[in-house]
């Protein structure tokens, strides 16, 4: 006899979403205060749009992500044509983001006549619905968008037609005018060390020519690839590279010249097709010559590693919502799972880590539209700001979905979930647009170059300041901790100040969460949860980096011992 099960028998809720934004009312209190409640009336429907592009993501996500990119080098006349072959639901996923704007809106003249001082809040808000089921292919969006802006603010004397129509294409909605961008640095010899690039620029008459291999490049196929190579006779290190413009149809031919030696087989973002390429005489058109490409690249990279902290906070938040569902519909014990007091309070935790970090990230974006509409102070905010949200996001989005996962139990295992997909994409996060360690290390040269820390003090003063009938005391006492703790690191020789910089940037992180929390919180829609998160974060240690109870210098005499203990010495 075959038994029926009933629901009570299953156990296992059916999680299905029409519109992500539908699911988060408390985020779209955030994008009414932030944005005004006028404004993001006027730009709901973009938003609502992404969102909805979330939702219909996750099954198309799914099934791009087992069947991935392919790469067919010739033609069927054997001739060599490198073309990356997609899986025709990622062309749908395509159509879904950029078709709906995604990149398009924050080039769009209309939009800009009336929204240019929140382009990248509205712009990032509602791609952080797209991001929170297909973090693959933001990572394209995020070039096409960040070639379009390096373009945009190239510098002075370089107002080639070539330049604008690149720009329009970026921008194009339909998919047969979009170029889409990518961003070539990664040389085999290290990503890190962006110096160490060996990749050559030569000039033939009036033309620029590319030479040598790239490592990692991820949206191989793109159209638009902005590339660093060593200008002739060039000095060593970064100060040597230029930074150039390769357009695959541009001129004809040209992206004969770019070899896809092959399609990097990779644990995450598989939907998304990442090569490693050879240069082979490649025509490619000069944005910034010596001593300025790199710093050109910067601008690239800034919105990029706003990205990627975007993609932390939108794969935290698909987490979380999965589980939560989850335990709503789940029994254990004769209890739903969200009625038992262990599991609440580590979901707790996690939703309070989301928002405190979503505020932090979304403050670092606020940062960047003031910056871009002349604010000097954000401008200088922003030079530690994006460095440290990307930094303490890309690790929190491990941890956090990993703790999703567990939440969820057995099922989030099992490939019918997202959980499984998302822990893949998200280790992703730490590692490229900059490493934990190099974005420590950028902060701490802001910090010593151009005093960038200032603006993180006074920026955490100002939301004190703003901050009603709750005691500051504490917060102030862990923010005089902090800048004690920084001069007194500043004065240590390089390598313990490199050493300890992790760890202070995370409690210097912590502390500008709290003062963000706080300051929403004065906001009544936003009050009662953002003062929850604020209590639970104020006592919770700083995120997942190691902390360190003691002085990280004075243990230095145990590294030696134990890494040499680890593994056999020659
Ligand atoms: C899926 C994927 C896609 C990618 N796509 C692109 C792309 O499109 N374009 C592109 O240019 N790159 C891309 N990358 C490369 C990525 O940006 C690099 O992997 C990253 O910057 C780190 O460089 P690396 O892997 O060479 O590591 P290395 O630079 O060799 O570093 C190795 C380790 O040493 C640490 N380290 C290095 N220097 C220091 C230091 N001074 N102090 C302390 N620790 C240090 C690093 O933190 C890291 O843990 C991609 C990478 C991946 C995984």
């Amino acid at each position: 006899m075959k038994i029926v099960a009933t629901p009570e028998l299953i156990n296992i809720p059916e999680i299905r979403f029409a519109n992500l934004l539908d699911e988060d009312p408390l985020g779209e209190e955030f994008w009414k205060h932030w944005l005004g409640a006028m404004r993001y009336r006027k730009l709901r429907r973009h938003f609502s749009a992404l969102s909805e592009s979330g939702a219909l993501a996750t099954e198309l996500s799914a099934r791009a992500d087992k069947q991935g990119p392919t790469l067919a080098t010739h033609d069927a006349r054997g001739m060599r044509r490198d073309r990356v072959v997609q899986h025709p639901d990622y062309h749908e996923l395509e159509r879904l983001a950029y078709g709906r704007g995604i990149v398009g809106i924050k080039y769009d003249a209309a939009f800009l006549a009336q929204h240019r001082e929140v382009r990248h809040l509205a712009g990032f808000g509602a791609g952080y619905y797209f991001a929170q089921s297909e973090i693959g292919l933001y990572c394209p969006i995020c070039m096409t968008d960040g070639v379009g802006r390096v373009l945009e603010r190239r510098p002075a004397g370089t107002q080639t037609p070539l330049y604008e129509t690149t720009i329009a294409h970026l921008a194009a909605s339909d998919l047969e005018n979009l170029w889409q961008g990518a961003m070539f640095l990664t040389e085999r010899q290290g990503g890190s060390d962006v110096g160490a690039n060996t990749v050559t620029a030569t000039r033939q008459g009036r033309r620029w020519l590319l030479n040598g291999d790239k490592w990692f490049c991820s949206n191989v196929a793109a159209d638009a690839i902005l590339a660093l190579a060593r200008m002739p006779g060039g000095a060593p290190g970064t100060k040597g590279l230029g930074l150039f413009l390769v357009l695959r149809q541009e001129p004809a031919g040209n992206s004969g010249t770019i070899r896809i030696q092959r399609l990097k087989d990779k644990l995450g973002v598989r939907s998304m097709a990442t090569g490693e390429v050879t240069f082979e005489n490649t025509v490619a058109h000069l944005v910034a010559g010596e001593n300025e490409g790199f710093k050109q690249m910067a601008e690239m990279l800034n919105l990029s590693r706003l990205y990627n902290a975007v993609a932390s906070v939108a794969g935290m938040r698909r987490a979380l919502l999965e589980a939560l569902k989850y335990g709503a519909g789940r029994n254990a014990f004769g209890h739903r799972l969200d009625e038992l007091p262990l599991w609440r309070a580590a979901m707790a935790d996690l939703v309070a880590e989301h928002l405190g970090i979503f505020t932090l990230v979304f403050e670092t974006v606020r940062a960047l539209d003031r910056s871009d509409n002349g604010d000097d102070q954000a401008r200088k905010l922003l030079r530690i700001a994006i460095p440290m949200a990307k930094a303490l996001s890309g690790k929190l989005a491990v941890f956090a979905v990993s703790e999703a996962m567990e939440a969820i139990g057995g099922n989030a295992y099992i490939e019918e979930s997202i959980l499984p997909r998302l822990l893949r994409d998200c280790q992703v996060l730490p590692i490229w647009e900059g490493t934990t360690h190099i974005l420590t290390l950028d902060a701490l040269r802001a910090i010593q170059k151009e005093g960038s820390h200032e603006a993180l003090f006074a920026r955490v003063r100002l939301a004190l300041s703003r901050v009603r009938a709750f005691d500051t005391g504490p917060l102030r006492a862990r923010l005089d901790d902090d800048i004690g703790r920084l001069e007194m690191l500043l004065k240590r020789p390089v390598e313990s100040q490199q050493r300890e910089a992790r760890q202070w940037l995370e409690s210097v992180g912590r502390t500008f969460t709290l003062a963000l929390l706080l300051e929403n919180a004065m906001h009544r829609s936003l009050q009662r949860p953002c003062l929850a998160a604020y209590k639970r974060l104020f006592v919770r240690p700083a995120g997942v980096m190691p902390v360190c109870h003691g002085d990280p210098a004075g243990l230095a005499d145990t590294e030696t011992v134990l890494l040499r203990s680890a593994i056999r010495n020659e």
